[in-house]
């Protein structure tokens, strides 16, 4: 688990700053762009494990992001997670829509974060042992 990849697209310096770290304490590796055609080509060049994307970014915003990364043969079944702003209750069901795993809410807890992460971890590592059948099981 120490050596997953976490590619982190948030436009807000803070935020990113606050992400990473939590993700260093866990041990997972982590990449990052503030906008979101940024976060497509390194999510191309490194296929990362997992994707945390902000919904609201500068230009192209992360619902269409998701929606690329997700048609993409050789991405889409990269988990992603929204970060999405607790006010924007409709952020929440627009993020799903467009294929995002999970959400989590701004400002994060520390635990919620984690534990989104975790879960798609795991069942990504399962989906990779008994072959893609995450469909079938839900
Ligand atoms: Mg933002």
């Amino acid at each position: 688990m120490g050596e997953k990849m976490v590619l982190v697209i948030e436009d807000d310096e803070l935020n990113l700053k606050l992400v990473k770290e939590m993700l260093r304490l866990r041990n997972y590796r982590t990449i990052e762009a503030m906008d979101a055609e940024t976060g497509i080509q390194m999510a191309r060049r490194h296929k990362p494990d997992l994707i945390l994307m902000d919904i609201h970014l500068p230009k192209m915003d992360g619902l269409s992001a998701t929606r690329i990364i997700k048609s993409d043969e050789n991405l889409k079944q990269i988990p992603i997670v929204a970060l999405t702003a607790l006010a924007m209750a409709d952020d929440r069901e627009k993020a799903l829509e467009a294929g995002c795993d999970d959400y989590v809410t701004k400002p994060f807890r520390l635990q919620n974060l984690l534990k989104a992460i975790d879960q798609l971890l795991d069942s990504s590592d399962r989906g990779n042992i008994m072959g893609n059948m995450k469909d079938d099981q839900v």
